[in-house]
């Protein structure tokens, strides 16, 4: 499992502008025609906060860290963070792979989670 391949962009092809997938033409100069980009090299934090109401399915966390990250391509993404203390932006984090819930029914949810460097 390579995290490369969990989060794609789109890249515009006319201005060369850098977006999030869910855009269906180029926030910018409105075209329609992209690349797509994986995300590459190592994220680092730019945002987060702590989710003190955490969704049903993490019923076993009173709380946890949700964060921004940017990765070295520009590529940005949303994730958990393994740790809620001593987080500051600009920090190098790297992504893991593991489970992180039981779903409602009982079924082991697994995905990426970023720990600090
Ligand atoms: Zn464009």
């Amino acid at each position: 499992m390579s995290f490369e391949h969990n989060i794609i962009w789109k890249k515009c092809k006319k201005c060369g502008f850098l977006q999030h997938s869910s855009h269906l033409r180029c926030i910018k100069c409105k075209s329609e025609d992209f690349d797509t980009v994986k995300a590459e090299g190592n994220p680092k934090l730019i945002s987060y906060t702590i989710l003190k109401a955490p969704p049903a399915e993490f019923r076993d966390k009173a709380s946890y860290a949700l964060g921004i990250m940017e990765f070295e391509n520009g590529v940005k993404g949303l994730g958990q963070i393994t740790n809620q203390n001593n987080l500051k932006t600009g920090m190098n984090l790297t992504p893991i792979y593991r489970k992180i819930c039981e779903n409602l029914d009982g079924k082991e949810v697994y995905n990426f989670v970023f720990q600090p460097i």
